[in-house]
């Protein structure tokens, strides 16, 4: 038996990032850029105005007070879209409007609200000091600077980034296909009532679920029986897509074929009793350059297996370097008992609040209760030689979901 740890290490070896590829950068988000991006222009790209108001000579609005104000005749208005239609010399001063670019011979905006319009004139009602609101060609970023690198996630600002520099395409790394297979006699797919002695292929839909959760593509190729008739039918079919991740067939049983299977197919394939609980039995190999996964065929197993191994396998593809679920200490609400030998992942309740983070564990650990998953959204994990907890004891909590940090009043 391997440590989770010892797996963890040889999988992500093997492992390394797709290709890149262009998309617009509207279908960019959440990829990862594969490309330095280099601004063309400065930005601003000329230094404009921050405020409605009017374009000025600071040195006119000298002691300018409410009492005393600074007449100024108005040249002409330039609202945002339009070029200056002409310097400004002393004593005058133009109409501006939020985002126009700054007249020459103007240094300084005076806001609207500290002005009154008379007639051909304005009022100046403050003394402007050199610079006032006007933004600076460049303030943000100059021609030629690197403004996103390489290997940065596009989040929305990366958006907002690219297009401010006039870019509608990007290179990105590609996001992995993943072939799912389910294997099993006893399983029937969605369109069948299972009779007694079946059951439903649900573990083709949760691992379709976890792919893309993970950011990739799932394709479900359906259910191989078991035979390795059967089996390398599907695996065929799964050669074309970047990654190939089966459930159950791997364990010791006199149906479990797909250990056999996939190294008949492949050169380098690993299989092992890993020390996690739920999980144990994974298969793991590259096939003709592309990972392989054989998870276990209990629910919980195969989605605990998928979080721990195939989901940063699935990041580093897509070209991340930030590979795992954050862990954080919370305090355990209820004793746990363990038996030691194995990591164990379990399905908890962790709470954020203003206290602080507690975890509750969860009754029912089986590796089939789904009902189990479906009320936790973490982790509590236990080290291989722990016996347990005391409630009070602070222990280690991975949350698989967001929303474990959203809140349902607004807290600011
Ligand atoms: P196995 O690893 O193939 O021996 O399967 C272990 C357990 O997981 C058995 O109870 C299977 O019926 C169940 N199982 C295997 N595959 C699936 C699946 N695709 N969906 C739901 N349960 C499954
Ligand atoms: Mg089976």
């Amino acid at each position: 038996m391997i440590t989770v740890e010892e797996a963890l290490e040889t999988i992500l070896k093997e492992i390394r990032p797709l290709g890149l590829e262009s998309v617009p950068i509207s279908s960019a988000l959440d990829r990862v850029l594969g490309e330095d991006i280099s601004a063309r222009g400065n930005n601003p790209p000329w230094d404009n105005s921050a405020m409605d108001g009017y374009a000025l000579k600071s040195a006119d609005t000298e002691g300018a007070s409410p009492e005393k104000p600074a007449r100024l005749k108005v040249i002409y208005d330039l609202p945002a879209g339009q070029t200056p239609k002409g310097a400004l010399s002393r004593g005058e001063a133009v109409r501006i409007m939020t985002g126009a670019p700054v007249p020459d011979g103007a240094d300084a905006i005076v806001m609207v609200e500290r002005t009154e319009a008379a007639d051909g004139s304005v009022l100046i009602k403050t003394a402007a000091r050199l610079g006032d609101h006007i933004r600076r060609s460049g303030e943000d970023f100059h021609a030629g600077e690197i403004v996103i690198k390489k290997g940065s996630l596009v989040r929305p600002a990366e958006v907002s980034m690219l297009a401010t520099c006039g870019v509608p395409f990007v290179f990105v790394h590609k996001r992995p296909r993943v072939a799912v297979i389910s294997t099993g006699d006893e399983l029937c797919d969605l369109n069948e009532a299972p009779p007694m002695g079946k059951i439903t292929n649900s573990n083709g839909y949760a691992l379709a679920a976890l792919v893309a959760a993970s950011g990739a593509q799932a394709v479900q190729l359906g259910i191989a029986r078991d035979n390795r008739e059967s089996l390398k039918e599907k695996l065929a079919l799964a050669m074309s897509a970047d990654c190939i991740v089966s459930s159950g067939g791997v364990s010791v049983g006199d149906y479990d074929f797909v250990k056999d299977v996939l190294k008949e197919l492949g050169s380098s394939m690993k299989f092992w009793k890993v020390a996690i609980k739920p999980g144990k039995p994974l298969a793991f190999g590259v096939i003709g350059g592309k990972p392989a996964f054989g998870l276990p065929g209990n629910p919980i197993s195969s989605m605990v297996v998928f979080e721990q191994f195939v989901r940063p396998s699935l990041l580093k593809m897509s070209g991340r370097t930030a590979l795992f679920r954050r862990t954080f200490a919370a305090r355990l609400t209820k004793d746990i008992r363990i038996k030691p030998g194995r990591m164990n992942f379990l399905r908890a309740e962790f709470k954020a609040d203003a206290a602080g983070f507690t975890v509750t564990p969860l009754d029912g650990q089986g590796s089939g209760m789904i009902s189990t998953m479906v009320r936790a959204n973490s982790f509590i994990i236990a080290p291989q030689e722990s016996e347990g907890f005391k409630a009070g004891e602070m222990v280690k909590v991975q949350p698989f979901d967001e929303t474990v940090f959203a809140a349902t009043e607004p807290s600011y």
